[in-house]
């Protein structure tokens, strides 16, 4: 799987960043950066957790 971020939608309110740190970082420059885009079989439900999560639906997993 694959994390999809909208960057239209994303209002970088880092939410993301607190359900899946190892994937999502609010930058100092006020964006937020996808650390890891592939996600392993077994960090699919925590990438799960934070698509739902997030408020604007900016975030999907793709195959
Ligand atoms: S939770 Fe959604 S809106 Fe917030 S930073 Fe992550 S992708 Fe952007």
């Amino acid at each position: 799987m694959k994390i999809i971020l909208d960057r239209s939608k994303c209002g970088v309110l880092g939410i993301c960043e607190s359900v899946a740190p190892e994937f999502f970082e609010v930058t100092d420059d006020g964006d937020i950066a996808v650390l890891r885009e592939d996600v392993p079989a077994d960090r699919v439900a925590e990438l799960e957790e934070a698509v739902l999560s997030c408020p604007t639906e900016a975030l999907r997993l793709a195959p």
